[in-house]
């Protein structure tokens, strides 16, 4: 998303902000996130020399169910609010070409945030049988485990880490 700050670059005022923002597909975290369109509403505002981008992002994401890997679309509704000039500005996250600041990346890593760290297919999903890898949504299998232990996933996560 591209602003061009010059009306309000060197005195106070506002622009409004209303795009529609592509972001693709996304890793992070460990994760995969595929993003449908991204509605950007909100303002850049001068204020005494600081420019500030409050808005909301809304859209809509495709990522695995951290179970059963089967693709769980959610929707999130995403609060920004970012300094862009002051101390503490992401410099390294906003692309300053003359007046016109691209804040993609700024407000995909605001996004990115805000997203859940696990996503479900569904509260109960059985995911796979940790001893014969069957899917127990869709099949059962005669293993010894009867039931999900949680602690199943924390020993998966911690092997893949190393
Ligand atoms: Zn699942
Ligand atoms: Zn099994």
């Amino acid at each position: 998303m591209i602003a061009d700050i010059s009306s309000i670059k060197n005195s106070e005022g506002k622009i409004t902000v209303n795009e529609t923002v592509e972001f693709g597909t996304v890793t992070f975290g460990g994760g995969a996130y595929e993003f449908k369109e991204v509605s950007v509403v909100g303002s850049i505002i001068n204020i005494g020399g600081s420019l500030e981008l409050k808005a909301t992002a809304t859209g809509e994401y495709i990522t695995p169910c951290a179970r059963c890997l089967k693709p769980v679309m959610s929707s999130f509704d995403a609060d920004i609010y970012e300094d862009l000039t002051g101390e503490d500005a992401n410099d390294e996250l906003i692309a300053k070409d003359g007046n016109e600041w691209d804040l993609t990346e700024l407000i995909l890593s605001d996004i990115l945030l805000e997203l859940p760290m696990t996503v479900l297919c569904s509260e109960d999903c059985k995911g796979f049988c940790p001893t014969c890898g069957k899917n127990l949504n869709s099949e059962s299998c005669t293993c010894e485990s009867e039931e999900w232990d949680p602690r199943f996933d924390i020993l998966k996560n911690f092997k893949a880490d190393l």
